[in-house]
């Protein structure tokens, strides 16, 4: 397939790669030319334009920032939605607002063209691993379409249901996330605080009611586990700036729907503090420093 991929940043460099090693022919395209030329070594070719990066495409793909920059890329007069060809399908992988998702892709049908909401889950890491969950939002025709795709990236894809409802399945997650990992740090704290061994009590809630992936997977306590974040600095994985920006969208997202998200509301302030006492580059589960008051 004729691929075009606008966004070669942490998240669509790696997933340029694998299209590429599936056998897509690519062409990319980024704000940022070193990461363009990086796309290159990794086989895909750079785009000169964004009109000239859709040319002759037959799926178009964005990993962007926000979905200002998403709603930038398609609409308006500099807007490529135009000269995507028309039996092109579209499919946005940025994590964004559910009414810009579906702002942009009711234009997108207004013109005659395909595309799905298909935002991820799995980091940096996933799209290495080409293991990324991709949660769609769209016509169910269209995620049928995008599947084959999508799988040459990830190893999970779940169809949410209309546009948007990837983007709000995604928020939801993060912010369940968000809450699952302050309680853990909150527990250790504790236990740790009253003379417990925290690889003892991580043990023993393991095993017990108290289990949950972030003590399962990514337990936030240096030393407890091997590989994770915690263990190294609180260095790679998935920074504080990118949940903190997750939890605004849920934030946003529930304000419009009138939710009652008081557990989110609070994550949202303490990832906040934690994000503007300089550590928004750490990995989220850094917030247990908040509880600690340490670094190390
Ligand atoms: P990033 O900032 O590394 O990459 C985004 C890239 O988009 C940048 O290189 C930027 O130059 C480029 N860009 C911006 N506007 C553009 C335009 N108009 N045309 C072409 N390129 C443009 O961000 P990232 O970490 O790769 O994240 C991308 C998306 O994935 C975000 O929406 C993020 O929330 C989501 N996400 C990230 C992670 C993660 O762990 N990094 C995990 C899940 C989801």
């Amino acid at each position: 397939m004729n691929i075009a991929f606008f966004g070669v940043g942490h998240m669509g460099g790696p997933m340029v790669a694998n299209l590429v090693k599936a056998g897509h022919s690519v062409v990319a395209f980024d704000l940022v030319p070193a990461l363009l030329e990086e796309a290159v070594e990794h086989g895909a070719t750079a785009g000169a334009s964004p009109a000239e990066t859709v040319s002759g495409a037959q799926v178009v793909i964005s990993m962007l920032p926000s979905g200002r920059a998403v709603q930038g890329l398609y609409l308006g007069e500099t807007g490529i939605l135009a000269a995507i060809d028309a039996a092109a399908l579209i499919i946005d992988c940025s994590t964004i607002d559910a009414a810009t998702a579906k702002a942009v892709a009711a234009e997108a049908h207004a013109s005659g063209r395909s595309m799905i909401d298909a935002p991820v889950s799995g980091g940096v890491g996933g799209a290495m691993a080409g293991t990324l969950t991709f949660i769609c939002g769209g016509e169910n025709s269209a995620v049928e379409r995008a599947r084959p795709i999508l799988e040459c990236m990830g190893k999970n894809i779940f169809h949410a249901g209309n546009s948007g409802a990837g983007q709000t399945a995604k928020i939801c997650n993060n912010m369940l996330l968000a809450i699952h990992m302050l309680g853990t740090c909150e527990a250790l704290q504790l236990g740790v605080d009253n003379g417990l061994d925290p690889k003892v009590l991580s043990d023993i809630m393991l095993a017990s009611s108290g289990r949950n992936w972030s003590l399962e997977l990514y337990n936030p306590w240096p030393g407890v586990m091997e590989n994770v974040p915690a263990s190294k600095g609180y260095e790679g994985g998935f920074a504080v700036n990118l949940m903190n920006k997750d939890l605004t969208l849920a934030m946003d997202t529930a304000l419009q729907s009138a939710s009652r998200t008081p557990m989110g509301s609070l994550a949202k302030s303490l990832y906040g503090v934690h994000g503007s006492q300089g550590d928004g580059g750490l990995d989220f589960s850094s917030i247990q420093t908040l509880f600690s008051g340490k670094t190390e």
